[in-house]
């Protein structure tokens, strides 16, 4: 499972890769583990849309992800009984929350 997710102000968010055992996103795809960091380091604090052509964003180091488990309320494709089966998915933080992008109508 590759947890990609924007939310660098998350705590469980290491440079754009979500670091939960598991995550729980609710029926409108809204990923609700999230949780706002105490504090944030240089990695957690880049603006990428404002510095990426000065830049390259700094990006976490590989992580094997394959026990990841994305429990979800969502009305989606990839949802079998409450579990996500995608191979991976991207949360953005589109109106500052924490959006499932892989999100799929059935
Ligand atoms: S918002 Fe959700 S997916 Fe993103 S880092 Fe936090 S817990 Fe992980
Ligand atoms: S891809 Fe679909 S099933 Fe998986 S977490 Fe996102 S909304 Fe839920």
């Amino acid at each position: 499972m590759d947890l990609k997710c924007k939310k660098l102000d998350c705590k469980y968010n290491d440079k754009f890769a979500c670091v939960a055992k598991e995550i729980d996103v609710n029926k409108n795809n809204v990923c609700d583990k999230y949780e706002k960091a105490t504090k944030l380091d240089e990695g957690q604090k880049q603006n990428v849309p404002k510095n990426m052509l000065n830049k390259p964003p700094k990006l976490h180091p590989f992580r094997h992800s394959k026990n990841v488990q994305i429990k979800c309320s969502a009305e989606c494709l990839f949802n079998k009984e409450g579990l996500c089966l995608a191979n991976g998915i991207t949360v953005d933080s589109i109106n500052k929350k924490a959006n499932c992008l892989t999100y799929m109508d059935k």
